[in-house]
Order: C-alpha cells, then sequence, then structure tokens
C-alpha cells in the first residue's frame, strides 16, 4: 500500500547553483550530497513537513537525468515518488494492471532506500518511484 507522497525529484545541472535557490530563497535545509551510481546522479534532499524535493545532478551524459533534460529542454520536475513498505507488492499491482517498470525489481536508492520507477509512458507522462526503507 502507499503510505504518503516522499518526495519531488527535479532534474538540474548544477546542484551548486541551484541549492542557494532552496536554501537561501525558499529558507530550506539541505542533506548532505549523495552521489548514487545506479542511477548517474548527485543527488541532495530539502525536508518540507513528511515531503521531500530531490535534487538530481547527472554525472554523466548517459544520465537518466540527463536524458531527461535534453528530451525535455532543460531543468524541471523529473518524477514523484511514494512511499511504499513492500515495492514488490506495488510493482506486481502496477504490472498486473498493464504498466511498465522500468525496474523490476528494486535498486539502491538515494537516502539508503530501495526504489523502483514505473514508465511515464504507462503513467500518463509522470515517472513514477516507489521507494521503500531498507
Ligand atoms: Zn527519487
Amino acid at each position: 500500500m502507499l503510505k504518503r507522497i516522499d518526495h519531488i525529484g527535479i532534474a538540474v545541472r548544477s546542484l551548486q547553483e541551484t541549492i542557494p535557490y532552496y536554501e537561501k530563497t525558499l529558507g530550506l535545509k539541505p542533506s548532505a550530497v549523495e552521489e548514487v551510481e545506479s542511477q548517474k546522479v548527485r543527488t541532495v534532499f530539502f525536508e518540507i513537513g513528511e515531503v521531500h524535493i530531490e535534487l538530481l545532478e547527472p554525472t554523466s551524459p548517459e544520465s537518466p537525468v540527463a536524458k531527461f533534460m535534453e528530451k525535455n529542454g532543460g531543468p524541471g520536475i523529473h518524477h514523484i515518488a511514494f512511499c511504499t513498505d513492500d515495492i514488490g507488492e506495488q510493482l506486481k499491482q502496477a504490472s498486473s494492471n498493464g504498466c511498465r517498470l522500468i525496474h523490476e525489481v528494486p535498486i539502491e536508492g538515494a537516502g539508503d532506500k530501495m526504489v523502483a520507477f514505473l514508465h511515464p509512458k504507462s503513467t500518463f507522462g509522470v515517472l513514477t518511484e516507489f521507494c521503500a526503507a531498507k
């Protein structure tokens, strides 16, 4: 079962350029920067109540986030992440309802979590992530 929205992922060209907007202009506190090798990104989280904003900076032109920005003409909202206690069950439910999966099994995500994505072609244009504590 989905519990809540965990975070909203935002693709950026540079964390260094973008962090001051969230930190100074909006007054949010950044987490430590973390590199997520499986996704070829560097990430930072800002907490707002129960929800987080995740900034994603590609570390390689091969990064899915780099490709997203290329395709969409630049930075912007990249994905929405739902917190669940059972990613496998969510994937099964999605797949049995005809949804295309990017990950058949969960992979390592940022913030010591397991994650899996649904394909935006099956989710009406919104890249969708399930995440769960390890
Ligand atoms: Zn995410």
